[in-house]
């Protein structure tokens, strides 16, 4: 990363690696713009990843620079394929087919950073679609991406977002809208499946060395740097979703192709921030079976990465069962690394500094609890962090239809904080920087939506990158948004159209 935000658009380091990959890997693509199309929104902390200055924003060419239609000298933009699994069914040419990877923006330490227009335009991989992006689901994407990497959940970043007049249809007729993506990369588990079911080892092989030259490499010097690469995912893999649960976010639509190699949250579409804790919950109204309910996401997460291993396994050994081998001894790790992840976090949640047998009935019968008088997980969460215990309980309490259990809970709970003379002003402290007073709720994106989408009234987004760029701190001005959901966004429901 650069140090400072203080680079002009000309002075990036812009370059595209992916260039060396086999031809078959992308397509080269020039990004089609909106009619009248305008900036709605940039995001600073996005901007630092580049070292890109804030103040270029404000350039009247800005949006033509950055959407393509006036390119900087380097950009060779180009869309990528992929394959992936989908709700558990194999499709073997996806692709970006609205997305265009304009260039990557090398950093003064050598990181990379892809700059992705999501929205742009047509590209091999479309298949019927329209190779555009609507407003509403780029106002979600761009929220959310800004709200998870405040919470300290690794995700991708957005930019800025762009609006336009050209009409788009989805369910309705609604507009298109672009958003430019910032990541290490977009290499998703599917980039792999995608030469492995195609039989293109060779070609197999030289994703998996890009990725290791450009983005790990310390871990070549292992003895099988395929295998501590993929370890490595397997780790990342496992630590985001613990965050994930942890946090009550659920993302909807967890295909393989949605998955990054990099272990962050990749593809915001029908997610959901959790609101009354139910395990069961489901965010996309599409998924009927409820294959990516929140409960599952831990065990779809080694789904995904089996799918990953299977696409790995002629780099891991020329033998078959030695590979094989060391897939499954890879895997094997996975739930151990997420449960102690996981374990940790919610210790972290409850403000317990040392590690007990205790602990995970403790925290079990609290979501039990929770779960049966429908109690909203963030503000739940955010009461047990008061540092006074008489107001703490109070506020514990108040959230609870059967106020016995939840006194039973903190008489326990109680105790076992003074079983580690756990000091109330201390732990107050620790416990806010892990529970958010600010969560994306889906109403409080419905606002800023219908806002924009009625009114080209973008301040809502504005408000909102506000408040959830400090997800932890007080902020009396935004007090409105860490109340319960209004009555009127019950039964808002969230599809995969975007
Ligand atoms: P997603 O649900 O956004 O992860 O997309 C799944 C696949 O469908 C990816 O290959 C996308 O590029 C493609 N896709 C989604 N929406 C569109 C669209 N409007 N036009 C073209 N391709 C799309
Ligand atoms: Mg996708």
């Amino acid at each position: 990363m650069n140090t400072k935000s203080t680079l002009t658009l000309e002075q990036l380091q812009l370059q595209n690696h992916y260039l060396e990959l086999p031809e078959i890997s992308y397509s080269r693509h020039q990004p089609q713009p909106l009619k009248n199309q305008h900036l709605i929104h940039f995001n600073p902390a996005a901007a630092e990843c580049i070292g890109l200055d804030p103040a270029q924003a404000e350039r009247d060419d800005f949006l033509a620079i950055m959407s393509g239609v006036k390119p900087l000298p380097g950009t060779d933009p180009i869309a990528f394929c992929y394959a992936g699994h989908q709700f558990g069914h194999f499709v073997p040419r996806l692709g970006d087919g609205r997305a265009i990877l304009l260039s990557q923006v090398k950093n003064t330490d050598g990181s990379l950073f892809d700059l992705q227009l999501k929205g742009a335009g047509l590209t091999l991989y479309s298949r019927d679609g329209d190779g555009r992006a609507v407003l509403r689901s780029t106002i979600r994407e761009y929220l959310c991406s800004a709200a998870m990497q405040a919470l300290g959940i690794p995700t991708t970043q957005a930019l800025f977002i762009s609006g336009s007049d050209e009409e788009v249809y989805r369910e309705t007729i609604e507009t298109g809208a672009m958003l430019m993506r910032i990541a290490p990369s977009h290499i998703r588990f599917g980039s792999f499946e995608y030469y492995f079911y195609s039989q293109r080892y060779d070609e197999l092989k030289m994703l998996a060395d890009y990725v290791l030259t450009t983005h790990f490499a310390h871990l070549r010097e292992n003895l099988n740097p395929y295998q501590a690469l993929f370890a490595n995912i397997v780790r990342t893999t496992a630590s985001m979703i613990a965050q994930w649960q942890a946090m009550g976010f659920s993302h909807g639509v967890m295909n393989s192709d949605n998955m990054s190699i990099h272990g962050i949250t990749l593809d915001y579409g029908p997610y959901g921030f959790m609101e009354q804790y139910n395990p069961g919950f489901v965010c996309n109204h599409s998924d009927y079976q409820g294959r990516y309910a929140f409960d599952k996401q831990p065990e779809v997460g080694l789904f995904n990465l089996s799918c990953l291993a299977q696409a790995m396994l002629p780099l891991f050994d020329e033998n078959t069962e030695t590979a094989v081998e060391i897939a499954k001894q890879a895997l094997q790790q996975y739930q151990p690394q997420f449960t102690t992840f996981y374990a940790a976090n919610l210790r972290a949640k409850l403000g317990l500094l040392d590690a007990t047998e205790a602990d995970q009935p403790l925290v079990q019968d609290l979501l039990n609890i929770m779960q049966k008088n429908q109690v909203d997980f963030t503000l739940c969460f955010r009461a047990l962090s008061m540092e006074d215990t008489t107001q703490r309980n109070a506020a514990v309490r108040d959230l609870f239809i059967d106020r016995e259990a939840a006194d039973g809970w903190l008489t326990r709970y109680q105790q076992r904080l003074q079983q580690e003379d756990s000091i109330d002003v201390e732990r107050s402290i620790y416990m806010k920087q892990e529970n958010p007073k600010y969560i994306l709720r889906n109403h409080m994106a419905e606002v800023a939506i219908r806002k924009a989408q009625d009114e080209q009234d973008y301040s809502e987004i504005d408000r909102l990158m506000r408040c959830l760029a400090k997800p932890y701190e007080e902020q009396p001005e935004f007090e409105a948004y860490a109340a319960q959901p209004p009555d009127w966004a019950q039964h808002l429901s969230v599809s995969c159209s975007s």
